[in-house]
């Protein structure tokens, strides 16, 4: 397996070519890609890992940790035919100042589930970076060949999101939490995030309960492409039960066919998976045809309609 350590030497044409940030963390990743075998369903996983994080943060996500995580989500998507490469681990500094992020631009984001479902108000108005966060993308990701169909893991301080809380029938309150992980997913964020970045996943913290399965969850969200469902439950903000890998219980069920809401075979669908050929080539899924929203064509009959909540 080639592993993508050093310097760039060709460009994908999406975004001006860079070094890639930092320098590679000693992990032998011959080893931890092992048991990879070709011609099966895989996805290339970056690691970024800045180096000047708080002590009392960096408790919270170590890198041991992170690849325990990815360890777990290996597992878990395994079950499904899907392997996990790990084929980046860097570090480096990355510029105090965007250590913390809020992940969305200020008053993109409004009360939704009006008049339409989640998906379909999230195709008529996607959530949008922040120029923050577009600046530490932008300087730990870089660009490079692939990176358009690779995850980026990018561990960080704080990622915070806003959302609405309704209070009446026209009054909401807007709140600001702090996230665990983000996986800027298609299906809200559609094709507003540069190309080279779409792969992004943050990881913030990983210490509380059920952080053993975070990593494979924010991975659910970004290669299902679907939000917090499962079976008869309709996507939603939070969801707090068993069973399904994308709810936020001890489940780790990735199901088939309707009443399974598609997951399975929509994850077999996306544009992050390739397989290796006998020439080491790497024959791609094909990529998004309507920017990458939960309904895009590549999902044609794997898409729910359900009402608003
Ligand atoms: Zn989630």
């Amino acid at each position: 397996m080639s592993v993508h350590g050093g310097q760039l030497t060709q460009t994908d044409g999406s975004a001006g070519d860079r070094p890639e940030w930092g320098v590679p963390v000693p992990i032998d990743l011959e080893s931890l890609n092992a048991d990879l075998e070709d011609g099966r369903a895989t996805v290339d996983i970056g690691i970024s890992y800045p180096e000047n994080l708080e002590p009392a943060h960096r408790r919270k996500v170590e890198l041991e940790t992170v690849i325990e995580g990815v360890l777990e989500a290996r597992r878990i998507f395994g079950v499904v035919g899907l392997q996990l490469a790990v084929v980046s681990v860097r570090t480096g500094r990355v510029d105090p100042e965007l250590l913390a992020v809020h992940a969305e631009a200020p008053g993109s984001e409004l009360p939704g589930g009006r008049y339409a479902n989640l998906y379909v108000e999230r195709q008529k108005r996607p959530s949008r970076l922040s120029s923050t966060a577009l600046s530490v993308f932008e300087s730990v990701i870089g660009s490079g060949p692939e990176h358009d169909r690779r995850i980026h893991l990018v561990v960080l301080e704080d990622v915070f999101i806003s959302f609405h809380d309704q209070l009446d029938e026209r009054t909401w309150q807007l709140k600001t939490i702090a996230t665990n992980a983000l996986s800027f997913p298609g299906y809200s964020h559609r094709d507003t995030i540069p190309r080279h970045l779409r792969g992004v996943i943050t990881l913030t913290n990983l210490a509380r309960a059920r952080s053993w399965k975070t990593v494979a969850h924010e991975l659910g969200h970004k290669l299902i492409n679907a939000s917090h469902e499962y079976r008869d439950v309709d996507p939603q903000h939070e969801v707090y039960a068993d069973g399904g890998l994308l709810l936020y219980g001890d489940g780790t069920d990735i199901p088939s066919g309707p009443e399974g809401r598609f997951h399975r075979e929509r994850l077999h669908r996306s544009p992050f998976i390739y397989r290796r050929e006998a020439s080491g080539a790497k024959l791609w899924n094909p990529d998004y045809l309507d920017g990458g929203g939960y309904y895009d064509r590549i999902y044609e009959g794997l898409t729910l309609d359900f009402d608003p909540v």
